[in-house]
């Protein structure tokens, strides 16, 4: 089961010590602490769930309004944002190290790097290129 106790060991199981951005009934954002580009968010469920692919319906809305709210935030605070990229990692194997849910929202801008075709399809780097 994913649905774990909020555990002392768990970053996000204490918001209050984190510098939140933005929030919903339910979720809340933060600044990733080593950020892939500039305003690289996180938005986070209140919740101590593992998995984002077992969030509820209703929370499946929340957090795309949440999302939604936060590219904008984004947008409007830097111009030179062109782009996002969405995603989360479901797994070890994905590459989850932090068994909390976070969904991340990373803010792109043209030139950031040098091909950017492919997108999130760069998880499996030799395929990113297709
Ligand atoms: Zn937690």
């Amino acid at each position: 089961m994913s649905d774990l106790q909020p555990s002392p060991q768990c970053p996000f199981c204490q918001p209050e010590n984190l510098a939140i951005v933005a929030r919903s009934r339910n979720f809340f954002v933060i600044i990733d602490k080593t950020p892939v580009t500039p305003g690289h968010s996180l938005i986070i469920p209140y919740r101590h769930i593992a998995d984002a692919l077992e969030l509820s319906p209703d929370e499946i809305t929340e957090v795309w309004e949440l999302v939604q709210k936060m590219r904008q935030k984004l947008l409007a605070e830097d111009p030179a944002i062109s782009g996002f990229n969405l995603g989360f990692n479901s797994g070890v194997d994905a590459g989850q190290t932090i068994f909390h849910v976070h969904i991340h929202l990373i803010p792109r801008r043209y030139g950031d790097v040098e091909k950017p075709r492919g997108g999130v399809r760069g998880v499996i780097p030799a395929r990113q290129n297709y």
